[in-house]
């Protein structure tokens, strides 16, 4: 049986190795390129900032062609990995389980949580390799209340050399990536095609019959039993809208703002992304030096790489945005998550200055990038993990699914969801599994 799973990211790729293990042939077809790490240009890109050359957020794509950045707003900036490996090749390493809204739809994922979590080495990375501001900002914020902990992530920490560069790739093999999920399975049950984009899903009446691909060169049909859509929050309902399906309006990025200060000689860069988390009811605090901002947002232009001081703030956003079938995407933040980012803005601030950080504290450039929310789960699909507005034979698997915005890292989470999204496909076929 010929399953075709659209995209590789977290979620695209725990589909495509379950598949497999249960006998499907899969074949996942990718829009984005083979992922490699941006090496060379890291040191003279600096020297180039605030030219034209790194004007705004357009930039990005030029220097780092992995990168998709669509801007929702004035407000609001989307990024995302359109690569193979999806945003999990450009991610922090953060592996976290982040569940809220699934208990009220009746979705309990602690089965493949574990299952998920014994494949991997997920850990912190230990005190001593934080710089001595970040070991400072954690002991004030713990002075303070607000009760930080050490951040798990997935890691090997032997290879990890603390460059910072983890959002524009790991050069060392440090960190993982989705790519490792499904690489043992090449050639065993799993083909892959990349620079494959699918324009939509075809359809022969109620049923999912292929897809429709299509790159500079060509244009394709590919045939398939069942298809599976795992191109992210917004990949996904791009094609749904593309092929006169519904998504939902519902669309939710984790909205990340980082607060800039300085403190002289701090290296920041020098160490992992976001070691240590505070975990507020909303949102989550975490120091960050945020290389976007660094290199393409004008107000941070004026201070040093070695002075720069950043406290991220990730907020879980409203689920209001909607994705059309040509991609442009339409997003505001809405007033209750702007009160909620001034308050994240004062208790971010008042870390950094107790730990003598100076100001002024600028913004950074307002983004999200953990997408999702666009085919909600509802308590009645969790039984079948199938959203009932879609043809039998049409499956998402990916952070579409997941109804509410976390503020918190999603790869685990995302992939836990794919996971059951795949059991329920082999159990619906009679597939078992072949260890
Ligand atoms: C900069 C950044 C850092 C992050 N850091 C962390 C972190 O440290 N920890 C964490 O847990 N989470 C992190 N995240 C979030 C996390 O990576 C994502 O939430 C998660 O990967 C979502 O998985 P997904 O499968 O839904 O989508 P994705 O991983 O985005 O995968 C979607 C895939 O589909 C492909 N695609 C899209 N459209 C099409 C199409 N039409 N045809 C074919 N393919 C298509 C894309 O190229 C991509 O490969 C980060 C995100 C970003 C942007």
């Amino acid at each position: 049986m010929k399953a075709v799973v659209v995209g590789s990211g977290a979620g695209g790729a725990v589909a495509a190795r379950e598949l497999a293990i249960n006998g499907f042939e899969v074949i996942i077809l990718e829009a984005g390129n083979p992922f490699s790490p941006l090496t060379h240009r890291v040191s003279w890109l600096s020297s180039l900032r605030g030219s034209w050359l790194l004007k705004d957020e357009n930039s990005i794509k030029r220097v780092f062609p992995h990168y998709g950045i669509t801007r929702a707003s004035q407000d609001l900036v989307i990024l995302r990995g359109v690569t193979e490996g999806g945003c999990t090749s450009i991610s922090c390493g953060n592996m976290v389980r982040a569940e809220n809204g699934l208990k009220e739809i009746g979705l309990d994922l602690s089965v493949e949580f574990e299952e998920i979590e014994k494949t991997l080495t997920i850990v912190p990375i230990p005190r001593e390799k934080w710089r001595p501001l970040t070991q400072q900002m954690y002991d004030n914020a713990k002075e303070l209340g607000y009760a930080p902990k050490p951040t798990p992530k997935v890691d090997d920490l032997s290879k990890c050399v603390g460059c910072g560069y983890c959002e524009v790739g790991c050069i060392s093999g440090a960190k993982w990536d989705s790519r490792r999920v499904y690489k043992d399975y090449i050639g065993k049950g799993i083909s892959i095609l990349t620079n494959t984009p699918v324009q939509r899903v075809l359809l022969n009446g109620n049923r999912a019959c292929g897809v429709l691909v299509s790159n500079d060169k060509s244009t394709e049909k590919i045939d398939a039993d069942i298809v599976v859509l795992s191109a992210g929050g917004i990949g996904t309902a791009q094609i749904l809208r593309a092929s006169d399906l519904p998504a939902k309006n519902n669309l939710w990025v984790d909205v990340v703002l980082t607060v800039g200060g300085i403190s002289k000689g701090s290296r920041m860069l020098n160490e992992p992304p976001m070691t240590w988390f505070i975990k507020r009811e909303n949102y989550i605090l975490s120091p960050y030096f945020d290389l976007l901002s660094y290199w393409f947002h004008k107000p941070w232009k004026d201070v040093s790489v070695d002075d720069r001081v950043g406290m991220m703030i990730k907020l879980a956003d409203s689920e209001q945005g909607s994705v059309e079938a040509d991609g442009t995407v339409s997003k505001m933040l809405t007033p209750a998550d702007n009160e909620s980012l001034d308050k994240a803005k004062a208790e971010a601030k008042q870390i950094m200055e107790t730990s003598g950080v100076e100001g002024p504290f600028v913004d950074g450039m307002i983004h999200g990038g953990h997408l999702g929310g666009t085919v909600p789960l509802t308590k009645d699909d969790v039984e079948t993990m199938h959203p009932s507005w879609l043809p039998k034979n049409l499956w998402v698997a990916d952070l579409s699914l997941m109804p509410h915005s976390q503020g918190l890292p999603e790869m685990l989470t995302t992939s836990a969801l794919s996971l059951r999204v795949a059991k329920k496909i082999a159990e619906e076929k009679g597939k078992q599994r072949k260890l």
